[in-house]
């Protein structure tokens, strides 16, 4: 349970947040992340609804935390989805160069045209797997103020934001390795 007060944490300033400050509640953190095999990772999340928004800052903050402490540890990482936390909601944050919020984002059209690429992700960092994704994408999501938006995304994004968005459906990179040599350890030449 949040406590509510009037101080506003630099995180909920930093995305330009109105909701619940997050200062008093005990931060997620690396212990949070869950890992492969945890069968949370292969659930379908949930839609967030519209009365959920005033929990959607703290969900967020806690994501930053995380991602900022695999960072520090392994040198990478752009975006997060929420139930990599064990947040069973249909959220993903990503933080390139700014904070972006995606909350139950959908993709309303995939090229057919595909790119190859090694992926990695937090819940397994150490190990890459050779996938295909869509070389373009539209995304159609909700921001951290309800505010429906869309976004037309190729190359680097487009492949961040499949891999996020197959995390809402409990589909990790392993399950679309392209064949059984797919899989990469991260320190190997
Ligand atoms: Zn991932």
């Amino acid at each position: 349970m949040l406590v509510h007060t009037n101080i506003i944490c630099s995180f909920c300033i930093k995305i330009a947040s109105n909701y619940s400050c997050c200062s008093n509640k005990v931060m997620k953190n690396l212990k949070d992340l869950l890992l492969l095999g945890d069968p949370r990772l292969y659930e379908t999340s949930d839609p967030i609804e519209k009365s959920e928004l005033p929990l959607v800052g703290a969900w967020v903050a806690d994501l930053d935390n995380v991602m900022q402490e695999i960072r520090t540890k392994y040198n990478f990482g752009r975006a997060i989805a929420a139930p990599q936390l064990g947040i069973m909601k249909r959220l993903v944050y990503m933080n390139i160069d700014h904070p972006v919020v995606f909350i139950n984002p959908e993709f309303t059209y995939m090229s057919e045209d595909k790119f190859e690429l090694w992926d990695d992700c937090m819940s397994f960092p150490n190990l890459f797997v050779k996938v295909k994704r869509h070389k373009k994408v539209t995304i159609k999501y909700i921001n951290e103020k309800w505010q429906p938006q869309v976004w037309e995304m190729e190359d680097d994004l487009s492949e961040l934001l499949q891999h996020e968005c197959d995390h809402l459906d409990g589909i990790l990179s392993t399950m679309r390795a392209i064949d059984d040599k797919s899989f990469k350890w991260r320190n190997m030449k």
